[in-house]
């Protein structure tokens, strides 16, 4: 791949940042000073920027038009993501929506199913959420206990999910349930799309180290959810939460973006703090920013050339599972380079919106995304068994009925 814009690449980059810098006064900014009042202003407001980002032709870029989206390439969707980056633009609330959700329902949806939620879904008209983990089953995602009967033209949900990013603001949400348990824990899943807002749903925020509630409890109780909102055929669950899964670790690590923050701006705090330090340590703060910027700039690489294979017709495959793991790991050195460069400056910050804050809250707010959408020990399970053709793990319990044994 050539790393350089190509003459169209450059052109689509100068109308991305001259759409951007016309509706400026209309989107969200990290630090912008600006701090919303409450929570539920900062969610409009984050609303409201993904709305006028969609408007304007930037969310959803290589999407297809069918979906809401603009038949763009991958190489114009990172273009936007570095461009929304670089004028410091917060994370688009539907991230999970756009990343995970919208293409799980792209491809196992019905028409009607794309009708109604993909062009909400872009303008974060309808935000959605992720409902897999349990408190039982998170690595094992395939034991999950949570239940749906069929019921007439219904299913009955009851059970519980937890590490649900955003449920707390969502709109809808992508259920994966058990609904036969006497076949082996793969084969009896079902996939959903659940109303937040349907009777029954009760949504618990979970209180973070930090002070914020990014991810919640969910509860069903007798939930009911009519058949024509089914994804996938009953007991093909897996395979539609395998969509997801891939999708969400091209999302967090495959894409050649910077997870945390950039190498780019490593190296302007260095240039601003190293020839402060005392000779002997400047020695070592070049060390460390060296080696985060290598392990940055090789992932950086890598996903442009994952990009790349997807974008000549590929599909994101077991491969995508080495770019989150490299992406957390380079991300990881990346904060900590960063703070080790503020040094004692790092116990202060204006709070948790401002500038001042942000290599303190990326070191912190890294290891959970090693943990979410599969552990690095999970990932490297998966590498050494689908990319290096290594034995698999023995899993007994692959082939018995869910119910038998144990969990009956
Ligand atoms: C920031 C964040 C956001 C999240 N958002 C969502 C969300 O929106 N929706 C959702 O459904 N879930 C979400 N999760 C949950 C996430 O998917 C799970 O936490 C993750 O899959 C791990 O499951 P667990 O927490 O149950 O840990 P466990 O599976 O219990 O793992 C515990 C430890 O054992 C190790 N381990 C487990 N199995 C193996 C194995 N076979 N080989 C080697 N080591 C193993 C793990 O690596 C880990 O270190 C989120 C998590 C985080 C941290």
């Amino acid at each position: 791949m050539d790393f350089d814009d190509t003459a169209d690449e450059a052109a689509y980059r100068a109308g991305v940042r001259e759409l951007l810098d016309q509706h400026a006064a209309e989107l969200v900014r990290l630090d912008s000073g600006e701090e919303a009042a409450d929570a539920a202003q900062q969610e409009r407001a984050l609303r409201q920027t993904q709305r006028v980002l969609a408007e304007a032709g930037l969310v959803g870029v290589s999407w297809s038009r069918e979906h809401g989206g603009q038949a763009g390439t991958l190489a114009q969707q990172a273009i936007v993501n570095q461009e929304l980056a670089r004028a410091r633009v917060p994370t688009l609330i539907n991230h999970i929506g756009l990343g995970m959700c919208g293409p799980t329902v792209v491809a196992h949806g019905t028409p009607a199913q794309h009708e109604k939620y993909l062009a909400r879904l872009l303008r974060a008209d309808d935000v959605w959420c992720q409902l897999f983990s349990e408190p039982a089953s998170g690595s094992d995602l395939a034991a999950l206990r949570t239940t749906a009967v069929l019921d007439g033209d219904e299913w009955v949900v009851n059970g519980q999910k937890v590490w649900t990013t955003l449920a707390h603001v969502a709109d809808y949400g992508i259920l994966l349930t058990r609904t036969d348990p006497d076949r082996p824990k793969h084969a009896g899943l079902t996939m959903f799309v659940v109303d937040m807002h349907a009777p029954g749903v009760t949504v618990r925020p979970l209180k973070q180290l930090g002070g914020q509630s990014d991810f919640n409890e969910v509860f069903f109780d007798d939930v009911l959810i009519a058949d024509s909102e089914r994804l996938g055929e009953p007991g093909e669950g897996w395979r539609v939460a395998l969509t997801t899964l891939l999708n969400e670790r091209v999302a967090v690590g495959g894409g050649g973006n910077d997870l945390g923050l950039s190498i780019e701006s490593l190296a302007t705090l260095a240039r601003d703090r190293v020839p402060q330090l005392p000779p002997d340590r400047q020695v070592l703060a070049r060390q460390a920013v060296g080696r985060a910027s290598v392990a940055a700039l090789a992932n950086r690489y890598t996903g442009y050339r994952r990009y790349t294979a997807i974008s000549r017709g590929g599909l994101p495959g077991p491969e995508a599972s080495a770019g989150k793991l490299a992406g957390t790991a380079a991300a990881k050195l990346v904060a900590d380079a960063g703070v080790r460069l503020l040094g004692d400056d790092a116990v202060y910050s204006r709070g948790p919106d401002s500038d001042d804050g942000r290599w303190q809250r990326n070191q912190a707010w890294l290891p959970g995304i090693a943990i979410a959408g599969g552990t690095d020990e999970v990932l490297r399970n998966i590498i050494g068994e689908r990319v290096l053709g290594l034995p698999p793990e023995p899993r007994e319990d692959k082939t018995a009925p869910f119910n038998a044994g144990s969990r009956s």
